[in-house]
C-alpha cells in the first residue's frame, strides 16, 4: 500500500471540480458519460501521439495518426498492451514532459512476482481519491469519517498501529492480531471512533473472526470496503453476517487505469470517468452479457505515464443490465480475479481466492491445490503434528462449499508439495488448458 500524502493531491480546485462532477455524473445518461470519456481520452491521445515514445513509434508503424481517432469506437483500432511491454520497456511509456505532471514513482511486484514501475501524476491521484470517496459515500461515508485500514501484510508499518491524521486513517495489519491481544485492538477502535473498515478481504475476515470468538460486538463497523484482492464468497458471507452490513467490494489497479466499485445494491459499477473498461474475448471482440472476458483498461487521467488499452491480466463477466440502485454507471456482472490463482468450479465458473480458506487450518504446514481437469481438484497437504482425519474432512467440506458440492476433491498427504518453487510459491497450480475450460 502507498502512504497517503497530501502533496499528492494538492490542488483544491481540481479536487472540488471532480467532487462536484462525479456526484452528478453517476446519474448521467449513457451518451453524456461517453461524451465525457471522449473529451478525456482525446487529451490523452494528443499527449500519446506527441510526447510518449512507446505510442509514437508503435502507432506510426501501424500507419495510425491522430486524425484517425474521432470517437470512442476508434480506440478498438489500437493494439492491446501486454504487461510484459511495460516490464521490458518502462522508460518508453514515460511522457517526454513527465516532470510537468508532478509524477510519483511507484514500484510493484504484482501477482506474477515480476517487478514493475509505473508513475502516477497529480490528476490520476485526484481521480483515485475522489472516485474512492464517491464509492465510500454510497455506504454513508463522509470526508473525515475515521476509518481502519487493515492489510494482510505488515511491511508498510513500523509499529502495530499508524494513525494518519491527514486522512483520519488507522493503519494496521491482521498479522499483529490474535486471541491474546484482540482486546487491545478493540480499545483502539473505540478510542479512535472507527466507523469504517477498509482492507484486504482476508484481513477483514480475520478481525471479524477474532472479535466473534472473543464475544466482542461493540466495534462492528457501519461501512466495510474490500480492496486489492478477490473477495471470496465464504469471506463475504462471514463478514456480512458478523457486521450486519453489505461489503462494498472494489477492483483497482496500481497502474491507475480502471476502477470498479460495488454499490450497496450489489452492482459492480465501472467508474467511467476514471478509465475506459473493456471486457474482451480472446479474439479481441467485446464479450456479450453473461460472458467472461479479459479486462482491458485505458486510464483517462495519467499523462505522466499513459496506458491505452492495457491488458490487465484480470477477468470479469460482462453485463448488459442496469443496477437497481439507479446509478447509470455501467456494471459488470462479476469480477473473476487474476488468472494466476483460478480454479474452475463445479458450475463451470472460474473462482479465485481459495487460498484464503487455508489460513485458518492449524495442523497443516503447507498446502497446494492442483487442477488437472474441470470439476475436480487435487489438494496436497503437508501435515503438521496436530493433523488428523477430522481436519482432512473439514478441508474437503470447506472447499466444496466454495466451489460447489459436485466438485470432486482428492486429498493427498505428502512430505512436499508437487510444484515447489524457488522464487514465488504458487498455491494454485492450474493445469487445465483453455480448451478444456471452454
Ligand atoms: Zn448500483
Amino acid at each position: 500500500m502507498i502512504p497517503f500524502k497530501i502533496s499528492d493531491f494538492l490542488s483544491v480546485r481540481r479536487v472540488l471540480h471532480w467532487r462536484r462532477l462525479l456526484w452528478k455524473s453517476q446519474f448521467f445518461p449513457p451518451d453524456q458519460l461517453e461524451q465525457l470519456q471522449w473529451e478525456l481520452v482525446s487529451a490523452i491521445l494528443d499527449n500519446c501521439f506527441a510526447d510518449v515514445p512507446y505510442y509514437r513509434e508503435k502507432w506510426r508503424l501501424l500507419g495510425l495518426s491522430r486524425s484517425d481517432f474521432r470517437s470512442l469506437a476508434d480506440l478498438s483500432r489500437l493494439p492491446l498492451i501486454p504487461k510484459s511491454d511495460i516490464i521490458d520497456g518502462m522508460e518508453s511509456f514515460k511522457s517526454d514532459r513527465i516532470e510537468r505532471y508532478r509524477p510519483k514513482s511507484i514500484r510493484t511486484a504484482g501477482t506474477t512476482g515480476s517487478p514493475m514501475q509505473v508513475y502516477w501524476d497529480l490528476d490520476s491521484n485526484i481521480l483515485e481519491l475522489t472516485c474512492n470517496w464517491r464509492h465510500y459515500s454510497w455506504f454513508g461515508y463522509r470526508l473525515g469519517t475515521p476509518f481502519l485500514d487493515i492489510r494482510n501484510f505488515r511491511r508498510h508499518l513500523e509499529d502495530t498501529w499508524a494513525w494518519n491524521w491527514k486522512c483520519r486513517g488507522l493503519e494496521t495489519s491482521s498479522l499483529f492480531w490474535d486471541e491474546s491481544n484482540i482486546g487491545e485492538c478493540r480499545d483502539m477502535l473505540k478510542q479512535r471512533r472507527i466507523r469504517m473498515w477498509r482492507g484486504h478481504p482476508t484481513a477483514l475476515g480475520h478481525l471479524c473472526r477474532l472479535f466473534q470468538n472473543a464475544g466482542i460486538d461493540d466495534v462492528r463497523p457501519d461501512i466495510v470496503v474490500s480492496v486489492a484482492e478477490t473477495l471470496p464468497k465464504h469471506e463475504r458471507r462471514f463478514i456480512e453476517d458478523w457486521t450486519g452490513r453489505p461489503v462494498g467490494d472494489s477492483y483497482g489497479l496500481i497502474e491507475h487505469t480502471a476502477l470498479i466499485c460495488q454499490c450497496p445494491a450489489g452492482g459492480y459499477h465501472i467508474a467511467p470517468e476514471y478509465g475506459i473498461v473493456e471486457i474482451l474475448r480472446d479474439d479481441g471482440t467485446p464479450a456479450g452479457p453473461g460472458e467472461e472476458g479479459r479486462i482491458v483498461a485505458t486510464g483517462l487521467h495519467n499523462r505522466a505515464f499513459p496506458l491505452i488499452r492495457y491488458d490487465t491480466g484480470d477477468f470479469a463477466v460482462a453485463s448488459g443490465e442496469s443496477c437497481p440502485c439507479g446509478r447509470t454507471l455501467p456494471i459488470v456482472k462479476a469480477l473473476r480475479g487474476r488468472v494466476v490463482d483460478r480454479i474452475l468450479d463445479a458450475g463451470g465458473n472460474w473462482v479465485s481466492g481459495v487460498h484464503g480458506l487455508f489460513k485458518y487450518y492449524d495442523g497443516i504446514r503447507t498446502s497446494q491445490v492442483v487442477q488437472f481437469e474441470a470439476g475436480a481438484l487435487d489438494v496436497y497437504l503437508v501435515p503438521a503434528r496436530n493433523f488428523d482425519d477430522g481436519l482432512r474432512a473439514l478441508v474437503v467440506s470447506d472447499i466444496r462449499r466454495e466451489l460447489g458440492e459436485d466438485m470432486t476433491i482428492r486429498t493427498h498427504i505428502v512430505n512436499e508439495v508437487p510444484f515447489p518453487s524457488a522464487n514465488k510459491f504458487k498455491f494454485v497450480v492450474n493445469r487445465i488448458g483453455k480448451s478444456a475450460a471452454a
